[in-house]
């Protein structure tokens, strides 16, 4: 199966072409597509991508559009649909780091979940919908250089290592986003 996936972003897209790299055929959207985020939710925004990347490669048999994020739970879910641009329209992944502890300076629970949501449309416009969480704390400071994002400050549950000290098939065995693409693959019936 040919799958198209609807990011511009290479993080993302290093990870979800793993997941699925040996069941389908992965491709990724041509250079530029970046679809405005309107949406509320984390579907609403993942729906917009998958739409509009069906308007560029009409022919795909189906694309694949994930929207996902930080949800924090003292600063009651932000950044959430904001966590991309966090610290501002042209923020790194540093700064937006550097906002989170900012926000956090003080603040004892330190609870978080990373969540992903994938749809895939089928060139009849059927959809196949997935979501996964990965519940976690934030760090005090940044550790390890692996993943992308929060990986630094994201210390999953169970674990005494951030995200970013994770070898790549460690963060895809509890992440968000490997939660999802299992969840897909089997509403899709190819294997993952
Ligand atoms: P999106 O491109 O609108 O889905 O934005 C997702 C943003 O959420 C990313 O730019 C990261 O800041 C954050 N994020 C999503 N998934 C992860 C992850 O696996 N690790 C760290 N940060 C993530």
């Amino acid at each position: 199966m040919r799958i198209v996936l609807a990011t511009g972003n290479p993080g993302k897209a290093r990870e979800l072409g793993a997941m699925l790299g040996d069941a389908v055929t992965v491709e990724t959207i041509p250079d530029g597509f970046s679809p405005d985020e309107t949406g509320a939710t984390f579907f609403q925004n993942a729906l917009i991508k998958a739409r509009a990347a069906r308007v560029v490669v009409p022919d795909a048999p189906l694309v694949l559009a994930d929207d996902s994020g930080l949800a924090v739970t003292a600063l009651s879910g932000r950044p959430g649909v904001h966590s991309a641009r966090y610290a501002g329209p042209d923020a790194t992944d540093a700064d937006n780091c550097a906002r989170l502890l900012a926000d956090l300076v003080g603040v004892a629970d330190r609870r978080a979940a990373f969540v992903c949501v994938l749809v895939a449309l089928a060139a009849d416009e059927s959809m196949t919908v997935a979501c996964g969480t990965c519940s976690g704390r934030i760090a005090d400071a940044p550790r390890g250089i692996g993943g992308f994002g929060y990986d630094p400050l994201f210390v999953p549950d169970g674990r005494t290592q951030a995200m970013a000290e994770l070898t790549a098939a460690e963060k895809n065995a509890i992440s968000h986003r490997g939660r999802a693409a299992r969840q897909l693959a089997r509403g899709l019936e190819v294997a993952a």
